[in-house]
């Protein structure tokens, strides 16, 4: 290759893949950097689409580029999500094989921005049919419904999802799409109850108050004059205070923080979810009592509890309904009404989840349904300063995703290299299997283990289950506390954490709270919540929730792993959300956990590219006397002609049946080089 700023210097190759020195961290940032400059927001990693959030709109994401891309391959024209939204899509055309994209990245990366261009992509460019117009409606329409009642302002994301989200989009033997399904997974619940400083509650609540109709309402009993009275909408801090005239304590004062967001309007989202409710088909009713349901979350927020001289609560209550419970303790009382509240909110968006998908249902009588492309979007690994249970569900569901890349990844290089001919190479790589099981393995795992733990009666609480995990899990390899093994002390854990390593990076998990989460999962029964409240006693278990997540992890890996996998990871620029602001630490710190590395090391292990023999005469074919302008005999032997002129080495490349297949970056950069010296 020429020295001198040449395009390649310029904007690093858009492919991975193609770096010389794919083992450097440092190369694959620097070449992250370089594209991003110039607002070059993709690159492959083979089939693996790289994201960076550009925090600006670009001018990339027009009819006319969704034109472009339409029939392409990856490396004929710069990487973008449209490339491989269209691939996935020809091949459910072209080989009726069922597609999964998979999308993950920390929250803010950009997941959800990608996985709605996926679907107008589809629903842009895919055939009509005249009944399938209202279906491509309905699926773009759930979007803002279920963005409404499951997105939050946070400090990360002004419009982050607080739920993970698998959609199937449905299409018929023609392609044109005809229905669509919804699964979602870890509801953020307690969201519902508090916020930290500088997040909101769901958008629905400070739309509903600051755009829902007068009369509307004046029938839910709320009032939009002074949204600061719901307690659910600001942020309450505990604190007691005695009343002096009655001498009761009155537990929990708020503190003012509902804040209005810039780049948040609740008045125009309320109109597009207004409309959106329309296009889905809920009726008038319909939505009015799902908006009853939110409004009592409201009000139920603002009851409020005292304490009586023999320190005994009762309710007292500021809402329309009344009814009398106690006695309990006053923290009793309040968790008791939280749980209640996030019960009721969870139920409510799995009730809209289902009345979603009965819209999008595709009809029995429309044509077949051939195929299925199914969009992930869900957390990627989180790490922060202080990391609980949530973090242990998130991060054991990248564990498995991985597990799933790397299945699926080396089972379809094996079956390439076969179906072509060609000897299998053994690939190096970390198989992550061992932690996956150290999570779920039946009556040995963690969860198993938190499981028991929680249906043990007596004294069981946090600390004798991280005693348990430390007992059981002591010597396992991927399994640490703060105990070495000749009973010093290891600082880099705390007393009440454990930590494992993830394939990803290791990560510290705080063992406070583990318990009651993995309860406060069970309360999917109003019934029991109620019946908790009065009686005031812990329910009796029979399926904990961290093992219901990992059912409905391992149903989710079932679905995924009978389709044809693509991959987007999205990598989050800055913290402070603006364009142009390459922060490398934020950027390697991801590139870490995505597992990016690794991604690269499994798809580099083998050959670094292949093409059909089709398309590397069709590009190449000015380079050769013989190949130029037209080879006529075998299209084997005018490869074989073509790269022998081009004087390829034997450990070089290999041709398979329909495939050349290169293995070093290199030998492609050179041929690439020579195209362009002669044009
Ligand atoms: P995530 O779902 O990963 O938490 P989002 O998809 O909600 O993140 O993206 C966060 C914000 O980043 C969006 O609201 C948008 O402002 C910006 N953003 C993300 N992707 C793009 C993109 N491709 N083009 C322009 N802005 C984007
Ligand atoms: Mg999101």
């Amino acid at each position: 290759m020429e020295s001198g700023l040449s395009a390649r210097d310029r904007v690093g190759v858009q492919d991975f893949l193609l770096l010389d020195n794919y083992t450097s961290e440092a190369a694959f940032i620097e070449n992250l950097r370089r594209r991003y400059k110039e607002n070059l927001i993709y690159t492959y990693i083979g089939s693996v689409l790289v994201s960076v959030n550009p925090y600006r709109e670009l001018e990339i994401y027009s009819k006319q580029h969704m034109e472009r891309y339409r029939g392409v391959n990856f490396y004929e024209i710069s990487p973008h999500i449209y490339a491989l939204a269209d691939n996935s899509y020809r091949a459910v055309r072209t080989e009726r094989k069922d597609q999964c994209i998979l999308i993950s990245g920390e929250s803010g990366a950009g997941k959800t921005e990608a996985s709605k261009k996926v679907l107008q992509y589809y629903t842009t460019m895919c055939p009509t049919r005249n009944n399938t117009q209202s279906i491509r409606e309905r699926l773009l329409q759930s979007t803002p419904v279920l963005e409404a009642f499951g997105n939050a302002k946070t400090l990360r994301n002004d419009n982050s999802s607080r739920f993970g989200k698998y959609m199937d989009v449905q299409f018929d033997y023609k392609g044109a799409p005809i229905g669509g399904h919804i699964l979602n997974y870890l509801l953020e619940k307690s969201r519902v109850v508090h916020q930290n400083h500088g997040e909101r509650n769901f958008h629905i609540f400070y739309q509903l108050l600051e755009s829902g109709d007068g009369a509307l309402l004046k029938r839910l009993g709320l009032d939009r004059t002074n949204p600061q009275q719901y307690h659910y909408l600001v942020k309450v801090r505990p604190s007691l205070c005695v009343c002096a005239k009655s001498n009761i304590v009155i537990y929990s004062c708020n503190i003012g923080n509902c804040p209005r967001v810039s780049s948040i309007s609740d008045k125009n989202s309320w109109k597009v979810v207004s409309k959106a409710f329309t296009v889905i088909g809920f009726n008038e009713e319909e939505v009015e009592e799902l908006l009853k349901v939110v409004a009592s979350v409201l009000h139920l927020g603002n009851t409020q509890f005292g304490e009586d001289e023999y320190g005994e609560t009762h309710l007292t209550t500021e809402m329309p309904i009344k009814y009398m419970i106690g006695p309990l303790s006053l923290e009793q009382a309040v968790s008791a009404r939280d749980a209640l509240a996030k019960a009721i909110y969870g139920r409510t968006f799995t009730w809209l989840v289902q009345k979603i998908n009965q819209s999008l249902a595709f009809q029995v009588s429309a044509l077949k349904c051939s195929s299925v492309i199914g969009l992930l979007d869900i957390y990627g690994f989180e790490v922060f300063q202080n990391n609980s249970f949530e973090q242990f569900c998130i991060n054991y569901c990248n564990e498995k995703l991985q597990q799933l890349f790397i299945e699926l990844t080396l089972k379809s290089e094996q079956e390439e290299y076969e179906a072509e001919g060609i000897g299998w190479e053994t690939v190096e790589y970390f198989n992550n299997k061992i932690i996956c099981d150290l999570v779920e393995e039946k009556f040995k795992g963690i969860i198993a283990i938190l499981d028991e733990e929680c249906l043990r009666p007596g004294d069981a609480c946090d600390l004798t289950f991280l005693e348990k995990l430390e007992d059981r899990l002591g010597g396992h390899a991927h399994f640490v506390t703060h105990k070495l093994a000749n009973g010093k002390i290891r600082k880099a854990v705390g007393r009440e954490e454990f930590r494992l390593l993830h394939y990803a990076g290791e990560v510290n998990y705080n063992i406070n709270g583990f318990l009651d989460k993995n309860n406060d999962l069970l309360y999917r029964n109003l019934k029991e919540v109620i019946m908790m409240m009065i009686e005031g006693f812990t329910l009796l278990s029979c399926g904990q929730a961290a093992t219901q997540f990992k059912l409905s992890l391992a149903k989710l890996m079932d679905i995924l792993m009978s389709k044809q996998p693509s991959y987007i990871r999205c990598i989050k620029p800055n913290d402070a959300k603006q364009p142009g602001r390459f922060e490398e630490v934020l950027v390697r710190h991801q590139v870490k956990y995505l597992g990016l590395m690794e991604n690269l090391r499994v798809r580099r292990a083998g050959f670094a590219y292949r093409r059909s023999f089709e398309a590397f005469l069709q590009r190449y074919k000015p380079l050769c006397p013989d190949t130029w302008p037209n080879w006529q005999g075998k299209l084997s032997d005018g490869v074989s002609t073509l790269v022998k002129h081009l004087d390829y080495k034997a450990e070089e490349y290999k041709l398979g049946r329909s495939k050349i297949f290169i293995r070093f970056p290199k030998t492609l950069f050179l041929t690439e080089d020579a195209l362009e010296l002669k044009k």
